[in-house]
């Protein structure tokens, strides 16, 4: 029922409104046809939550499929942040490490290690003597 001399309604393929402002949907959403504001933007939100799951490894960046592994919280990573199987092993590896020798000297600590000042800017832990020797430098 077109009316001479008036432009067919256009309706929004979701909500089915008539529309004011035609806004084109995005081509990822695969969709034809126009859409109401309102409409766009909640479809915009949905895609953008979609599109923050991460499903590469935050090292290698290799696609994940579903062996997704989430990082220890000690590693202080991006909260969200997944890693591969190999990579997690890796990081776990040189963390254990880490924890298991003097940042300074490389000794093997027992289990008695100190943590360095902040100002010392020094990642990992010290053995006793290093950091008795830190802490002897004004
Ligand atoms: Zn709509
Ligand atoms: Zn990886
Ligand atoms: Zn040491």
């Amino acid at each position: 029922m077109r009316l001479l001399g008036k432009k067919q309604p256009v309706y929004c393929v979701v909500c089915k409104r008539e529309l004011k402002h035609k806004y084109k949907p995005r081509e990822e959403w695969k969709m034809d046809g126009y859409l109401c504001s309102d409409c766009h933007i909640e479809k915009t939100r949905e895609f953008a939550l979609k599109e923050k799951e991460p499903d590469v490894c935050a090292i290698c960046k290799s696609d994940l499929g579903d062996v997704a592994v989430k990082p220890r919280w000690q590693w202080n990573m991006e909260p969200g942040t997944l890693l591969c199987q190999s990579c997690f092993n890796n990081k776990d590896a040189d963390f254990n490490k880490k924890l298991e020798f003097c940042a300074v000297c490389n000794k093997k600590m027992g289990f008695i290690r100190y943590n360095p000042k902040p100002a010392w800017k020094i990642n990992g832990q010290l053995c006793r003597s290093c950091w008795d020797q830190r802490n002897a430098v004004k």
